[in-house]
C-alpha cells in the first residue's frame, strides 16, 4: 500500500490554516505537519488591537480549542523556525537542524514589518505589532494614558491607532510613503483620510521625515524621535508601521522564482511543482495587466490558502486577482477600508 502524502505547511496564519483545515477535508489519511515560529496556535491578527480593551488572556484570542489540531490530525510544531527549503531533494531544514521531508510544500509565512532603511538600526527601539507577544509588549511598556508614536501608519497601524485613542492614550502619527498601505490614493483622498484621524485625536505630522530614534533618560520619556528638521517627539513606544515585506529569507536556495514575494501563477504554484504559496508572502500572476501583484487583506489570504490546498490535491481554480481594494470616510467621517472588512 502506498504511504500517504505528506503536505508540509510553513506559517500557521490565516492562509495556513484555511489551506490545513482544506486538505484534511481533501483527503482523511494524509500527514499534514505545520511548521510555524509563533507560539500560539491560530488565532485572527486583527483582533489584537483589543488587547487595550482588556481582551489579554491567549485563550481568548484562540480562534479555534487547542484540541482541534490533534482532532483533524494535524501536526502543529509552534517554535519552530525553517531556516532553508531544498526543492530538488523535497525536505525543509529547522533551526535547530532537524530536516523534514514532503511530498508537497505550501508556503504561508506572511510578512513582517517593514523598517525605513535609515531606521532598521533602530529596531531594538520600537515595539512591533505583528503577534500576540508583540502586542502583550507594547501593552504592558505602554504606561496608561501614555504616548505611542507611530512611524507610516499602515491599515494595520492606523486600526490600532484607532483603539489606542478611544482607550484614552495619546498618539502621533509621523506619515512616510507607507502610509494608508496597502491603499494607493490620491493625494486629495490621502488628505481627507488624515484630517479623518486628526478629528478622531491623532496628532499628524505630515511629510516630515523621522531620521533617528534614542532611548530617552530615566527621568523623562522613553523614547525620543528626530525628524529631519531638528524637531525632537517625545513619547513612550515607536510603532514601526510602514506595511510589510514578505518573509521569504529562508526560500532562497529553495529554487524558486523570488521577486518581493514568492512568484506564483494563477492556481499559486511556484517555479516547482512540488512547492506552493498562498497568503502575505505571495505574488500572483495577474494575465490581464501582465504583472505580479501581491493580495493582501485577510479574506483575500483566507481563501488564497484553501484554494491552493484544493489545487494541490488535484483541482485547477484560479484565485482572481480583481480583489477590491477601497478606502472611504462614511457619513460620520470614520475611515471604511475593504482590508478591515473580515
Ligand atoms: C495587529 C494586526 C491587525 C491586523 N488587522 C488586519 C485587518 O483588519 N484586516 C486585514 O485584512 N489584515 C489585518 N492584519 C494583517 C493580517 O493579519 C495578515 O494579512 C494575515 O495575517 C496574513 O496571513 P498569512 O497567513 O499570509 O500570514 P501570517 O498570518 O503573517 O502568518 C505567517 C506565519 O508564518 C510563520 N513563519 C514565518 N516565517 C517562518 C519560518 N521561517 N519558519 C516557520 N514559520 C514561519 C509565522 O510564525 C506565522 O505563523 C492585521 C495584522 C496585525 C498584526
Amino acid at each position: 500500500m502506498a504511504s500517504p502524502l505528506h503536505h508540509v505547511i510553513i506559517g500557521s496564519g490565516s492562509a495556513g490554516f484555511g489551506a490545513a483545515v482544506t486538505l484534511r477535508k481533501g483527503d482523511p489519511d494524509c500527514r499534514i505537519s505545520m511548521m510555524t515560529m509563533d507560539s500560539l496556535p491560530f488565532y485572527n491578527r486583527y483582533d489584537l488591537p483589543q488587547i487595550f480593551q482588556g481582551r489579554s488572556d491567549w485563550r481568548d484570542m484562540l480562534a479555534v480549542p487547542p484540541t482541534f489540531f490533534d482532532e483533524n490530525r494535524i501536526t502543529l510544531r509552534r517554535h519552530n523556525r525553517v531556516v532553508e527549503v531544498d526543492g530538488v531533494a523535497r525536505r525543509i531544514r529547522l533551526a535547530h537542524q532537524e530536516t523534514v521531508g514532503f511530498d508537497t510544500l505550501l508556503v504561508c509565512s506572511g510578512g513582517r514589518a517593514y523598517v525605513p532603511e535609515n531606521l532598521t538600526d533602530k529596531l531594538p527601539l520600537m515595539h512591533g505589532m505583528g503577534s500576540y507577544e508583540a502586542v502583550m509588549r507594547l501593552y504592558r511598556d505602554l504606561p496608561q494614558g501614555g504616548h505611542a508614536i507611530f512611524i507610516g501608519g499602515d491599515m494595520i497601524g492606523i486600526d490600532l491607532m484607532l483603539m489606542l485613542v478611544k482607550t484614552g492614550y495619546s498618539v502621533t502619527l509621523i506619515t512616510t510613503p507607507q502610509t494608508l498601505w496597502p491603499h494607493e490614493v490620491s493625494d486629495e483622498k490621502r488628505g481627507k483620510i488624515l484630517a479623518a484621524l486628526a478629528d478622531k485625536g491623532v496628532t499628524v505630522v505630515d511629510s516630515a521625515r523621522p531620521v533617528g530614534i534614542d532611548a530617552g533618560s530615566d527621568q523623562g520619556a522613553a523614547r525620543v524621535v528626530t525628524l529631519e528638521d531638528g524637531t525632537e517627539i517625545n513619547g513612550d513606544v515607536v510603532v514601526p508601521a510602514c506595511g510589510l515585506v514578505a518573509s521569504v529569507e529562508f526560500m532562497l536556495r529553495a529554487g524558486v522564482d523570488i521577486e518581493r514575494g514568492l512568484l506564483v501563477n494563477p492556481e499559486l504554484g511556484t517555479s516547482n511543482e512540488a512547492i506552493w504559496a498562498a497568503g502575505d508572502v505571495c505574488q500572483i500572476w495577474n494575465d490581464e495587466d501582465k504583472v505580479y501583484q501581491f493580495c493582501h487583506g485577510w479574506k483575500n489570504v483566507r481563501i488564497m490558502g484553501e484554494l491552493a490546498a484544493g489545487n494541490m490535491q488535484g483541482t485547477h481554480r484560479d484565485f482572481d486577482v480583481r480583489v477590491e481594494d477601497r478606502i472611504d470616510l462614511d457619513e460620520a467621517g470614520n475611515i471604511v477600508s475593504t482590508f478591515w472588512e473580515h
